[in-house]
This record gives structure tokens, sequence and C-alpha cells, in this order.
């Protein structure tokens, strides 16, 4: 057998490696927390999306170990088959509820609550716009759903005006897509904003709140509350993965759209159930989320903290080549833009000596080099100085 139609690929790998582009997996043992263990180092951890340090909470696993103990490992079945568990519908229950919204649909997974949403809600004849920073899965929504798809620069209202204003008339249904947090960059989208432009042109809002759940708003609930725009007709999408520390993905909004996706949307029809011990560690996280709001101060504390010590160092930063300067982030999600993609992997390798675990984002992900430093309601105090000091030494004051 001939493996000439593979031969591409080595060219392929070889290209990424060339634009420092090449990733692979980090092995990191033990469990989730602000520190982490890898190859016997001890790290503090600025890396994961474990915002309000939940993945280790004991009573998740308590939760999850006694729904295997009732229910198995796993779910057996799709929803509308065998799969379906009183455990699902409480969760769905505790998710509308957390939301202010009629009803809510668990998924596998976020990426594939945006698939099976976007897919569900338009098709060829439809217009899709979204926000140029959107992530992949809402832009791999759009193209499973053949709408036609073009982009609003970031953020940027007036151009989405202009788009809509051209391009809305000559199509069925449209549909704006927008992280909330944006996920590589740490801003938030300019939702009120958004929902004033859908209701002039007759246009639908999914908002994908997989960073914001239980970070933003009084109640947790997201940037939708943060930004006063529960009870707006929504389409709301999230992940279980993030700040509840769990597994899966869930859209809430009216009574209607819930049943409409139940019925319509591939993506959770043709899929096995949310394992039982994913599903009631997420319940477990939800009611956290509501009963304990020091944690969300907790993380705001570190948020701003971090901020303040970062902008003073980099305010104060005359020659170095890294040239970091910080994105305008409002979130737990902290970017430090650099020079370039060979540079801010170095930095991040400088912060790894220093046993300061910080994610180096490169392009294609980006659209310019970053590390990217996300908080934890679990940091404490000290981790955050150890962050100060290293990013001092690495902009060559120290
Ligand atoms: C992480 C993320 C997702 C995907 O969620 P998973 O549950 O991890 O699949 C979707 N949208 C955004 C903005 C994300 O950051």
């Amino acid at each position: 057998m001939s493996s000439e139609p593979y031969a591409w690929l080595d060219k392929s790998l070889a290209a990424l490696h060339h634009a420092h582009r090449y990733r692979s997996v980090q092995v990191i043992d033990g469990m989730a927390g602000p520190t982490i263990q890898r190859q016997g180092q001890t790290l503090v951890n600025f890396a994961s999306n474990d915002y309000l340090g939940l993945a280790s909470d004991p009573r998740l696993a308590e939760a999850a170990i006694a729904a295997i103990t009732t229910y198995g490992t796993g779910s057996t079945g799709s929803r509308l088959l065998s799969g379906h568990r009183e455990l699902h519908g409480e969760l769905e229950r505790a998710i509308a509820a957390l939301k202010g919204t009629d009803d809510a649909i668990v998924f596998s997974s976020g990426y594939l609550a945006n698939l099976g949403a976007i897919a569900a809600l338009v098709g060829t004849p439809d217009l899709i716009l979204g926000d140029e920073y959107n992530h992949s899965s809402l832009r791999a929504g759009g193209k499973v759903s053949g709408a036609t798809t073009l982009d609003y620069r970031h953020c940027d209202v007036a151009h989405l005006e202009e788009l809509l204003k051209t391009h809305r008339a000559s199509h069925r249904r449209c549909l704006i897509t927008t992280d909330s947090v944006f996920s590589m960059d740490g801003d938030l989208c300019p939702l009120p904003a958004i929902l004033d432009l859908a209701d002039t042109y007759n246009a639908m809002v999914l908002v994908d709140e997989a960073h914001g759940t239980g970070v933003f708003g009084d109640r947790g609930s997201g940037v939708v509350e943060h930004a006063g725009c529960a009870g707006q007709p929504l389409v709301t999408v999230g992940t279980l993965s993030k700040a509840l520390g769990s597994l899966g993905g869930y859209i809430t909004g009216s009574t209607v759209l819930i049943d409409f996706l139940r019925n319509r949307a591939p993506g959770w029809i043709y899929t096995t159930a949310l394992s039982p011990a994913d599903t009631a560690a997420a319940l477990a996280a939800v009611q956290i989320v509501q009963q304990e709001p020091e944690r969300r101060k907790a993380l705001w504390r570190n948020v701003n903290y971090a901020i303040h010590q970062i902008d003073q160092i980099l305010a104060k930063t005359t020659t170095a080549t890294l040239r970091l300067q910080r994105l305008p982030s409002a979130s737990p999600i902290i970017c430090l833009q650099g020079a370039s993609a060979a540079a801010i992997v170095e930095a991040s390798r400088h912060l790894l000596r220093a046993g300061l675990w910080v994610a180096a984002v490169r392009p294609p992900t980006v659209p310019t080099s970053r590390l990217r430093i996300t908080l934890m309601a679990t940091h404490h105090l000290d981790q955050l100085d150890r962050l100060g000091a290293s990013l001092l030494h690495l902009t060559g004051q120290a």
C-alpha cells in the first residue's frame, strides 16, 4: 500500500514547527487547583478555566460518586431513547433557575451545544452575523448550518449594523452570534447594543456564556445578568466544564426554543446523554454558585489585584524587547500581547522556570501572540505576587 496520499502530513507538521505553531499536550498530575504538579514540579496554575475552584470541590466528587453508584458510569443511550435520567431533568431545571429562563437543555459539551443550536436555528436561506473573535464552536456551527456567514469587526456595533442594513433583507432568518466573554481576549461583548439592533432588524441573538457563567452577575448567572439583559429574547449557550467544574454544555431560553431544540438539534438527538457522574457534579456546582457568592467575590478581588499589579509593571517598562501590552480584558482572563510567537513562547518558558503555569496562545487560535493568564477564586495573593515578580523580571527591570 502506498503511503503517498499521506505524505502531505509530514510537510504540514514541518510547516507548523517552522512557524512556531506546533502544539502538544502537557501531562498534569494530581488534583485540579490553583497549584498543579507537572514533571515533579509544583506550579501555580494560571491556565485553568476552573474559575471558582469547583473542579476539586469534594461536594462535586461526592455527588458524582453517588450518581455512579446509583446509575452506573454510562447513560447507555441518547436522551430520547434510553439515556434520560431524572438527574438530567433536575440539572436542566437548576440551570434554567440560575439563568432566570423558562427552560434549559443539556448537551455533551459546549462545543456541541453551539453546533446543535446554530444548525437547528438557521439553514441555507439564512444569515449569520458573528463577531470576528468568536469561539471556534460558533464558527463551526455556522458552517454546519449552511447559512451565509459574515463576520463583523470585534465588538464593533456600527459594523454589525452596516452588515444588517446591507444583507438582512435578502435572507429569511438572521442570527447574531457572540461570545459574552471573549475566551482569548477576556473582554466583553456590547450585549445591550447588539440586542437593540437585533430588535430593529428582526434578528435572533445567540450569546455564548462559556466564560461568563458563575463569574459575572450578582447571582452568578453570567454577563447577560451583569449587562442587565436578563429576560430579553435570547438564545444563551454555556458550558458545564469551566466555572462549573464538570463536563457538558447547555442552551437556555424560552419554553418554545428549548422544546424546538429537543426535536430539531441533531447534536442532542443523536448523541449519548451526559454521563450520570458529570450531570450530578454539574448539578452540585450550580447549587454552590448560587449559595456561595463569596467565591465570586474572591475571584474578583484576585482579578482586580492582578490587573493593578500588571499595569504598574507594564507602565514602568521601557527597554523590553517583548513589548508586552495588556489587552482590554474585563474578566478573569488577562491577556498580555507580545511582539512575536517566538517571544511569547520564550516568555511562557521563563514563567515556567519560575514555577508559574501561563499559556502561550498563538496564531491561528488568535490574530496576535499573547500570554493568557486566567485567575481563580482560590489563588492566594502571594501567588499573584509571584506572578508580578516574574513579569517584572521578564520585562527586564529586576
Ligand atoms: C470552552 C468554550 C466552548 C466549548 O465548551 P466545551 O464545554 O469545553 O466544549 C464554547 N464556547 C466558548 C466561548 C468557550 O470558551
